[in-house]
Order: structure tokens, then sequence, then C-alpha cells
């Protein structure tokens, strides 16, 4: 891993990604059709004949088939290979922004800030997807973030696994309390138990100070988003709160501004607020 080039990191982030995204594609289809994402393995949802593996690439095994099927010659949505692409773009983009400066043959050094990134801007399609129909945010990516921070400040970096676990308990806490006396104070629940374990994953990612710092950048995302958008549910005879928006999104979306740019933003809110 140490002397791993950029452009070569970057490649083999493209392809993680890629992965991702192929597997994305999977739960997409299969989740609202209640199949399992394992069993049985993959096959044409037209003939039902099995797809070999190699078929099965990401973006490659489209371009391989020129958008048609092995078996039944039958369109294969360019839908596919395009989220792919994205993934796989996204994944480049998060090792870009952990080593931004280095030299393209220079060795990737920044591992621990890449996997971060990667994990934090791949997670924004899948909150954004599964909170917008279902109302919740799957547990693989909050719980599962809180086990990548912890593991990830086991290795040299921005955070040590003490503020990681402080960071996730602290978060994850504190958003639940807020939430508790919002709910008392509305007599409505005004924050999904998934926004809590959501944030206390980027509290163990990130540390306490960025997580909070996510909370209110996600808050003030919210709000611009939530005016007009109440506006519009209110002229369309929808102003019971079905029109309301789920959080998770712009948690989602804020963290990884947050992780590049926190120390950034603190700065030009103290400036904001203590006028030097
Ligand atoms: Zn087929």
């Amino acid at each position: 891993m140490e002397n791993i080039p950029l452009w070569y990191g970057l490649l083999l982030f493209f392809a993680l990604g890629a992965c991702v995204g192929s597997f994305y594609n999977v739960i997409v289809y299969r989740m609202p059709r209640g199949i399992s994402l394992i069993n049985p393995p993959s096959h044409c949802p037209l003939c039902k004949k099995r797809i070999p593996i190699y078929y099965n690439l990401p973006i490659v095994g489209w371009l391989w088939l020129r958008g048609k099927s092995a078996c039944c010659k039958q369109p294969i949505s360019v839908i596919y290979p395009i989220g792919e692409s994205l993934c796989g773009l996204l994944g480049s983009l998060a090792l870009l922004a952990a080593n931004w400066g280095v030299d393209w043959s220079a060795p990737v050094a920044n591992w621990v800030d890449s996997l971060a990134l990667f994990w934090l801007l791949l997670g924004i399609y899948p909150v954004c997807a599964v909170d917008f129909k279902y109302k919740l945010i799957p547990d693989s990516i909050s719980v599962g973030g809180i086990v990548v921070g912890l593991v990830l400040s086991m290795f040299p970096g921005d955070i040590t696994p003490f503020q990681s676990l402080i960071g996730a308990a602290c978060a994850g806490g504190g958003l639940y309390l807020l939430g508790y006396a919002a709910s008392k104070l509305l007599k409505k629940e005004a924050m999904g138990f998934g926004d809590v374990k959501l944030l206390a994953g980027y509290g163990a990612l990130m540390g306490l100070d960025c997580a909070v710092v996510t909370l209110i950048l996600a808050a003030f995302f919210g709000i611009l988003i939530m005016i007009p958008w109440a506006k519009i549910a209110e002229r369309k005879g929808k102003g019971d709160g079905s029109g309301q928006i789920p959080f998770g999104p712009f948690l989602a979306v804020s963290a990884p501004v947050v992780y590049l740019w926190g120390q950034t933003l603190l700065d030009l809110y103290a400036k904001f607020v203590f006028g030097e």
C-alpha cells in the first residue's frame, strides 16, 4: 500500500466505486420485489437464465454485450452502466480529494481519509433513496458507519479510537436527547432513530466536533429546502405534514462537505460571530 502511485489508486478506487454501484443496482432491483440479495444468484429477469459472472462485471459487462442480454438479446437499460460509472467517479473523487495536490505519480499517502470519504460519498445515494421512499435509513449505512469509523480510527490519522468512540456516543446520544426534547415540545415525533444512528456513524468517522458541524449544516440545508417545499405542499392542499421531508439526506450530503472543509467552515463561523 506504501508505493501505490496516485494514478493507479484512482483507477483502483474507480473500480471499487463501480462495484458498489453494481451492488446498488442489484439492491434497487431486488429489495422492492422482496428478493434476497444473494440468493438466487444473478439471473436474467426476462428468460430467467443464470448470468455468468463475467457478464456481471460493472460497466465492462454492458459494453462487452453492447447493451443486450447474452441469453435472449433483450436490451439492458443504459441506466445500469451510467450508475456504475457515476459511483466509480465518486470513488476516484474520494481518493483525489483526500490526496489533493499530490503529484500523479507520487505514492498515495492518505488512505484513511480516502476510505472515509469513499464511505461518505457512496453512502449519499442509499440514504437518499431509502429515506425518501421508506422514511428510514438502512442500518448497513448508519450502524455500518460506526463500525467503519471505529476501524479506521485504529490506523494513524485524524482521530484516535477514543475520539471515535466519544464521537459516536456523544453525537448519537446528543441528537437522541434533542429529538426527545423536541418530540415532547411539539407533541409529535420530531426525529427518527435512523438519523440518530447515522449521526453516531459520522461521529465515529470524524469526531464529535465535525459531527456537530454536520448536524448544523444539515439543519441549515434542511431549512433552505423545507420552507419552499412546505409552501408547495400547502398550495397542493397537502398542508397536513404528509409533505414532510426526511432529514437523513441532508445529513448524508453535509457529512463529506464537513469532512473536507469542516475546519474552514468553523473558521468562517468564528469570523462571522466574533468578527475576527
Ligand atoms: Zn434473458
